[in-house]
């Protein structure tokens, strides 16, 4: 299989696995991508929770985002734990100076435990400068009520909400709805020129770490092929979902899912 695209990711490390940096990873190479790393925090976690959380400083992450970038251009870049406003700046500064392009934006801020892992003056940053810097932003409910400042129940707060956000100066937004209590999930495209709603029926399980990582990854790497935001928002959204459906059910907590759903090895290697 020849390698379609090279990505930079620029997130934190999941020890797990199932999460963060690792997801990203798998998720890039089994849809046929080269993926290389800025690693921003090492987390200690297993699928029950997290146990601790160590902070790269800024310079570091500026220095694998920059001497990588030097030596293998990347086609896109997938964003995810961005810890604290000193991180942003640098990070953005860094990505000026490799002029890169096709930046994707997953807003981390909690894991699906309820662990934070950013800080306040991050949040600040983010939602001030650095969501309007990114091609997409990619953030759940819990996210989009903190970037957009209102509460979301129903379709039509998370339409108003995606709506502000772009009226905030992001340039594209997919507002992730997995977090309503319904049995249809909704997920939300919007720019100024169009929203596109993508309807999938929830599939009951406790297996969804890494759901956010991996959409986001998977997004970029469609991006990075040349695929426009939209249909790759369609793709990664169905990558994820069978990737849910065939989850291996791994640990006592909320499991991994199944990054190598899409792979297909050739007979002569197995
Ligand atoms: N990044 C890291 C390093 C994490 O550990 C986590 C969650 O555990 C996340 C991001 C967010 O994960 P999710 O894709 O489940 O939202």
């Amino acid at each position: 299989m020849k390698i379609k695209s090279k990505l930079l990711i620029i997130a934190g490390s999941d020890s797990s696995g199932g999460a963060g940096i690792q997801a990203d990873i798998k998720t890039m190479t089994s849809l046929g991508s080269y993926a290389m790393t800025a690693i921003t925090a090492l987390t200690t976690q297993n699928t029950t929770g997290v146990l601790s959380v160590i902070k790269i400083p800024s310079k570091e992450i500026s220095k694998q985002i920059e001497y990588t970038s030097k030596d293998i251009k990347p086609d896109a870049i997938k964003i995810g734990m961005l810890h604290s406003a000193d991180v942003i700046e640098a990070v953005s500064k860094s990505l000026k100076k490799i002029k890169a392009k096709k930046i994707i934006l997953d807003p981390v801020m909690v894991t699906s435990t309820g662990v934070k892992l950013i800080n306040r003056n991050a949040i600040i940053k983010i939602k001030k400068h650095f969501i309007k810097k990114v091609e997409l932003i990619t953030p759940n409910i819990p996210e989009a009520e903190i970037l957009a400042n209102i509460k979301i129940m129903t379709i039509d707060d998370m339409i108003y909400a995606s709506q502000k956000l772009i009226n905030m100066g992001a340039k594209n937004v997919l507002l992730k709805g997995g977090h309503l209590k319904t049995k249809i999930i909704t997920d939300i495209f919007v720019n100024k020129k169009e929203i596109k709603i993508f309807r999938n029926k929830k599939i009951p399980t406790k297996n969804l770490h890494g759901t956010g990582c991996s959409l986001s990854s998977a997004i970029a790497t469609y991006f990075s092929c040349g695929k426009t935001l939209k249909k790759s928002c369609e793709l990664a959204i169905n990558y994820v979902n069978h990737s849910i459906k065939t989850s291996p059910n791994y640990g006592k907590g909320n499991g991994p899912i199944n990054h190598l759903v899409s792979f297909k090895l050739d007979k002569k290697y197995l």
